[in-house]
């Protein structure tokens, strides 16, 4: 995977080369757009002052060729014609020819229709101040004698133009007059004015003698117009104005027809173009801009993302090792101290058989005695049965043997208890009757109180309670503690064990105190731990309480121990009480 970095500096290459052929394409595309835009609207320009040409042309040349064939009709009407011979000697200032010039004029709208005579000498004519003042008429006559269309154009300051059409007439093939027709250009003119585009016509000399802008007018096209290569340029209040130039030549007249056109719009055109152009490459470019910039956002999320993923993917891997290895050290642990528990719990069943033994051992002597003295008893009623067999007094026999059947069952009971304590315990638990428990444990333990001249005295609700435990283990418990008692007593004179049992908040306690010396304050801490004794090597091994503490602890209760007001100990057993209805024979 590349690094962030690597991916950035791509990015900032490919920006680069984006933004420099980005710029190479915009300039081209607005390069072209520009060119376009002022192409078009100068073709637009072009149309319509090349509209504006032929339609002026036209006007222009049908205006004009009316007029041209006007002189030449007019010199073959015979009425023409008769009017040179009818005032030949007398009146030249005919007033036939007067009227007669009066009405053409009025009917083909000419400035002035004048009639001559070939030596240049007027017969008539309308009106206007060309034939007054004889105004170029030299070239009119010489061309109509020669039988030619004559014509010139004339003029008597710039706003007194008029051009003339000239033909010769003849009578029997002799020159007897020449017409002249005179046009002038005020209507033409006029029209031109509408236009706001320069309209002008220049002769083949190049004078301007029609032109839309009256100071033009009779004056050299070089002197008003600058040739600027496909412009013209036309100064006007101190600066030059360029235009297109749209001519169309005028083959009869031999005059030229010129239309400027104002190029502006083209500028304009090409100016919006151009910020049109740029805007949208602009656009365009940020929009590429902006594109690539959420790609490379996107790149680099999603490459973060996956470093993320990865990292938590090895993170949760190696959790996941560490913790099954753990489970696996865990699992071993545990099934060493599930070993150890074994062991411990088989050498504590050990120890527990031991110290049983050790305090039967202790016990032995007194519960000899404890089958010597009914022995003795019986032995005693069986020699009196004999003899009183002997007297025939069968009664007292029987009473003897009944007394003998009760001794015997007393020592079968015993010997039954002491079985059942020397065996090794099971370890199930179930509720057992408390009374039984410390009945079974008294057999036990009385004997060798009743040697030392200690008294157990039983009160509280023994009878009544039962509690979770295991008969057989629970007896040991008040075995050792009543032992432990009697021992602490030792020869002292009237002592006296308690036993006493009550009900407690869910417990069942058992308190077993003596009127003895004690327990040494210093000791109190370290009496429930293995082989601790105070007693002399051989007397006690330490195990008693060790032992009391565990089965108590198995029961799910517990043992403690204090001295009481006489001074003597106090041991407080707690055990949980069970349900009557569970109670069974363990
Ligand atoms: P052992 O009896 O073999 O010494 P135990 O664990 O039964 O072992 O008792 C530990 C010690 O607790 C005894 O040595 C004794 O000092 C003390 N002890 C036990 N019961 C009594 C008691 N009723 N009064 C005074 N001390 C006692």
């Amino acid at each position: 995977m590349h690094s962030r970095l690597q991916i950035e500096e791509r990015f900032r290459l490919a920006r680069t080369v984006l933004i420099t052929v980005w710029a190479v394409i915009a300039l081209a595309i607005v390069f072209y757009t520009v060119h376009t835009a002022g192409r078009n609207a100068e073709g637009d320009i072009l149309a319509e002052a090349g509209e504006t040409l032929s339609v002026q042309s036209e006007t222009l040349s049908g205006v004009l060729d009316k007029y041209r064939l006007m002189a030449p009709l007019l010199a073959r009407q015979s009425s023409v014609a008769s009017l040179f011979i009818l005032n030949a000697e007398d009146n030249p200032q005919s007033i036939a020819a007067k009227g007669m010039a009066g009405a053409l004029t009025g009917m083909s709208a000419a400035s002035d229709v004048a009639f001559f005579f070939p030596d240049g000498a007027l017969l008539g004519h309308a009106n206007g101040p060309f034939v007054e003042s004889r105004t170029g008429l030299e070239p009119l006559i010489s061309a109509a004698s020669q039988g030619r269309l004559g014509r010139a154009m004339l003029a008597l300051g710039p706003e007194q133009r008029a051009y003339a059409f000239s033909s010769g007439v003849r009578r029997n093939g002799k020159l007897v007059g020449i017409v002249v027709v005179y046009v002038d250009f005020f209507r033409i003119e006029a029209a031109w004015a509408l236009s706001n585009r320069p309209i002008y016509v220049t002769e083949e000399d190049d004078t301007i003698i029609l032109a839309n802008v009256p100071r033009w007018r009779m004056r050299e096209a070089d002197e008003i117009l600058q040739d600027r290569g496909d412009r013209v340029g036309v100064p006007s209040d101190g600066e030059v104005r360029s235009y297109l130039d749209m001519s169309r030549r005028l083959p009869v007249l031999g005059w030229t027809l010129h239309v400027l056109a104002d190029p502006a719009p083209i500028m304009s055109a090409r100016a919006s173009a151009g910020a049109i152009a740029t805007l949208a490459c602009l656009l365009v470019g940020l929009v590429a801009l902006i594109l690539m910039r959420r790609y490379e956002t996107t790149i680099l999320q999603a490459r973060s993302d996956k470093a993320t993923a990865l990292r938590l993917e090895r993170v949760v891997r190696d959790r996941t090792r560490a913790l099954s290895e753990s489970n696996q050290s865990l699992s071993r642990e545990v099934e060493t101290r599930r070993d150890a528990e074994t062991k411990l719990r088989a050498a504590q069943a050990e120890l527990i058989q031991a110290a049983k033994l050790a305090a039967l051992g202790q016990m032995s002597a007194a519960i000899s005695h404890e089958f010597n003295q009914p022995l003795a008893a019986i032995r005693s009623y069986a020699d009196n049965g004999q003899k009183f067999i002997d007297l025939g007094r069968a009664e007292v026999t029987r009473d003897n043997l009944g007394r003998i059947n009760g001794l015997v069952d007393r020592m079968a009971e015993l010997s039954r208890t002491l079985l059942s304590f020397a065996r090794k315990p099971g370890q199930a638990t179930g509720a057992v009757h408390l009374g039984t428990v410390i009945e079974e444990a008294l057999l036990l333990a009385r004997p060798r109180a009743r040697k030392a001249g200690v008294e157990i005295r039983l009160s509280g609700e023994i009878d009544t309670m039962t509690v979770s435990g295991g008969r057989v283990r629970l007896g040991q418990v008040f075995v050792n503690l009543v032992n432990n008692a009697v021992d602490a007593i030792g020869e002292r004179p009237g002592g006296v064990v308690e036993i006493v049992a009550k009900r407690g908040e869910n417990l069942a306690i058992v308190e077993v105190s003596d009127n003895g010396p004690g327990i040494p304050e210093q000791a109190l801490d370290h009496i429930f731990d293995p082989f601790f004794t105070t007693k002399a090597t051989g007397e006690g091994i330490g195990i008693g309480l060790s032992i009391v503490d565990n089965i108590v602890r198995d029961f799910g209760g517990k043992v403690s121990a204090h001295n009481g007001e006489n001074g003597g100990a106090v041991f407080r057993v707690e055990l949980l009480p069970a349900d009557a209805k569970a109670m069974a024979d363990v």
